[in-house]
């Protein structure tokens, strides 16, 4: 996609810190880290979110992002990740290239993601499982 900003650093067009690659995926550094070393796995083959990328690039990022927290974890030794997509804007999707943002998370870092846990409607969590299957 000619306008795609993640396919101009996959193209190298665009600068971008590319820390990882192989025949399907490109893993870069977020240029607006959450915590340090926030980086993203983009498929090479342009798809726009999660309900459009083939299930083959999709298992080629989840492999690459794994491969990548590895990584991580030997040289920044965070205390964790959170591995997270977003797909269409009410769910904050900001770039229409799927990526997977990798997170290290650090004891005390100032991430906060807004998803306050609070106990569910038993039925209605029935409810919804019962049209999901
Ligand atoms: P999302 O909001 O899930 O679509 O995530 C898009 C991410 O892309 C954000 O975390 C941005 O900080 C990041 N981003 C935007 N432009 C660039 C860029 N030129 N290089 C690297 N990351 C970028
Ligand atoms: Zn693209």
């Amino acid at each position: 996609m000619s306008d795609c900003l993640f396919c101009g650093i996959i193209a190298g067009d665009i600068p971008g810190q590319i820390i990882d690659s192989d025949e399907k995926t490109v893993a870069f550094m977020d240029i607006n880290p959450a915590t340090p070393g926030h980086a993203l796995v983009v498929p090479r083959k342009h798809a726009a979110d999660l309900i459009e990328i083939e299930p083959e690039e999709l298992e080629a990022v989840a492999t690459a992002a794994q491969r990548l927290a590895s990584r991580m974890d030997e040289v920044l030794e965070p205390a964790g990740f959170n591995l997270i997509n977003s797909c269409r804007p009410a769910a904050w999707q900001t770039v229409f290239h799927f990526h997977m943002h990798v997170i290290p998370r650090y004891e005390g870092d100032p991430l906060k993601l807004p998803w306050i846990p609070g106990p569910g409607e038993g039925d209605e969590i029935a409810a919804i499982a019962e049209k999901i299957r």
